[in-house]
């Protein structure tokens, strides 16, 4: 059981909690910036050629030129181009840029875990004209390289046991921006076709990053347009070419939007239920007031393209003598009853201040074990990258603080504490 003072701390905090902060906020962009043609659509980026002179008739062919360079190949010069003739090149390079956000610090876990902390172009007020930082999580598995990408810097929502809820500065990513996260990691790991003798990044098989999951920072169905468009370029078969089977996207339940999503996006859904009674996902998750469980179960129902082959994955983060009694693992096996469903229980990452305590191992393998008796196979999460804090909920802001003491204590060889649980949401 939850001790008396976390079981207080955890009611004052839920008593209290609002279920947004903040509205959305778009970035606004700073007028004068050269524009980076890195992570655009097919469309914007005729527009840009057709901005700086390019016919109509030509666009078309001279965009899928430099698609070809952009999202392929993984230019970073304009001169690389050598099927783009000089005089466009020129005029090409006067007017953008093949920027991409910049690294400011990579951690690599001694398991091969990569985290990256990513500054975006300044936008305006939101951040200060620095630059908002995001962090992009790669996690090498034997038969695939997920990376874990953010959708919005902090998060709107309030969600009880996450750390990325309670960051005060929030905005939207831009389609670009979600795109760039996985130009960087192909950039940081030369997975960019040629790059690495005897890895044939042209092809799927032989590429490093073959999954996405937008389980980083932000509620990705808060902004869905961009995410949409972020999903098309990511899933372009002439550019950077993950099939959209490869792509996650994870909610905690904007229930009017999910439709859309599989509808538009085609992409995986992955649910953070983590609760089975709606007294206790008020707490945790507080939009479920907005959209009870029934509600996300039906919209989980109603998900378009889901068979035995294109599952939903259910993530339940493990909250001491909160959510991980033997009843809660039967009710949570008969909620998802006739929905082809992968349940992802992961142990909870503890943040300085968090009202919560992650279950007892052998808790959670007795929780994992009546799942598993109900057909689904392997629920919890390996840990991952645990010397380097890569940790869901706890991107960025925890990391920032301890950035310093963690590299000291890699350095020495040590590792600090925190995880990352590695999503088995896709395969
Ligand atoms: N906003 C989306 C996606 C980002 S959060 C969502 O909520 O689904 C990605 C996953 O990390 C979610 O399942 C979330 O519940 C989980 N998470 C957040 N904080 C965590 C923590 N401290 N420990 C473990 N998992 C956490
Ligand atoms: Fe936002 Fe997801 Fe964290 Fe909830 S769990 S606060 S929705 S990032």
């Amino acid at each position: 059981m939850a001790t008396a003072s976390f079981d207080t701390a955890r009611r004052a905090a839920s008593a209290v909690s609002p279920i947004e902060k903040s509205p959305d906020v778009q970035p606004e962009g700073l007028p004068g910036r050269p524009v980076s043609l890195v992570g655009l659509t097919r469309a914007d980026l005729k527009e840009k050629l057709l901005a700086i002179g390019v016919t109509e008739r030509e666009s078309r062919m001279r965009a899928g030129q430099i698609w070809h360079w952009v999202n392929f190949r993984g230019a970073t010069d304009f001169d690389a181009m050598t099927n783009v003739g000089k005089g466009l090149k020129a005029d090409l390079a006067r007017a953008y840029t093949l920027d991409r956000p910049e690294v400011v610090s990579q951690q690599v876990s001694r398991d091969g875990t990569r985290k990256w902390l990513v500054r975006m172009a300044p936008t305006g007020k939101h951040d200060h004209n620095r630059g908002a930082e995001i962090e992009c999580v790669y996690i090498p598995g034997p038969d695939r390289g997920t990376l874990c990408v953010s959708s919005q810097v902090g998060c709107t929502l309030t969600c009880s046991f996450c750390h990325t809820g309670t960051q005060r500065l929030v905005r939207n990513l831009s389609g670009p921006e979600i795109v760039s996260q996985l130009v960087v990691a192909r950039d940081q790991l030369g997975d960019w076709p040629g790059l690495i003798p005897g890895k044939d990044a042209a092809s799927e098989a032989g590429r490093l990053v073959t999954n996405i999951v937008f389980m980083g920072m932000g509620e990705p169905l808060y902004n869905l347009d961009n995410v949409l468009d972020a999903l098309g370029v990511m899933s372009d078969a002439e550019g950077l070419g993950l099939s959209r089977r490869r792509i996650t996207v994870s909610t905690s339940g904007v229930v009017p939007q999910i439709g859309r999503l599989g509808a538009e996006g085609n992409a995986m859904l992955a649910i953070s239920l983590h609760a089975v009674r709606d007294a206790l996902r008020d707490e945790l998750v507080p939009l479920n007031r907005k959209y009870p469980i029934a509600d996300l179960l039906r919209a989980c129902r109603d998900y378009p393209g889901l068979s035995n082959a294109r599952r939903i994955t259910f993530e339940y983060v493990m909250l001491k003598g909160v959510n991980d009694s033997d009843a809660d693992a039967r009710e949570l096996v008969r909620l998802l009853k006739g929905i082809p469903a992968k349940i992802n229980l992961i142990p909870f990452n503890p943040w300085p201040g968090s009202a919560y305590e992650c279950s007892d191992w052998d808790r959670i393998e007795r929780f994992s074990e009546i799942v598993f008796n109900a057909g689904y196979a392997s629920p919890v999460r390996t840990p991952r990258g645990r010397d380097i804090l890569a940790a869901c909920g706890q991107l960025k802001s925890e990391t920032e603080k301890l950035r310093a003491r963690a590299r000291m204590l890699m350095e020495d060889g040590l590792g600090a504490e925190g995880f990352y649980a590695a999503p088995e949401a896709n395969d």
